[in-house]
């Protein structure tokens, strides 16, 4: 048998898809004019305090632009999740290794698919 059905980059992209949905979450909690859409000629999006998360998930994080990253865009890509996600302000005191929530499991898998495991 083969280690994977998926070759790295699909699982890579396949995990980008958790940060994307929390950022996705905290993003449409607010009214938007622009409907959630980063616009960088719309005043109101250059002055929102959810300015990053909007842009990443609305361009970087968007399935064409992960379709269409390189490889190491992709492990960069990774590690910002990882950090969006370890930044959580339910994971303030949670230990990664050991904990059972959602957030520090992605976090394990994570971890371990960036080490090529
Ligand atoms: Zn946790």
């Amino acid at each position: 048998m083969s280690e994977s059905v998926f070759s790295e980059r699909e699982r890579i992209i396949a995990a980008l898809s958790y940060p994307r949905s929390l950022m996705e979450q905290e993003v449409t909690r607010r009214q938007c004019p622009e409907h959630h859409r980063y616009n960088d000629r719309v005043e109101a999006c250059r002055e929102c305090l959810y300015i990053l998360e909007c842009q990443a998930r609305s361009e970087q994080l968007a399935e064409a632009s992960l379709q269409a990253a390189s490889g190491s865009r992709l492990h960069t890509l990774l590690q910002l999740g990882m950090e969006y996600v370890s930044y959580q302000p339910e994971c303030y005191d949670h230990r990664p290794e050991e904990c059972a929530c959602d957030h520090c499991g992605w976090l394990r898998r994570t971890r371990a698919l960036l080490a090529g495991d």
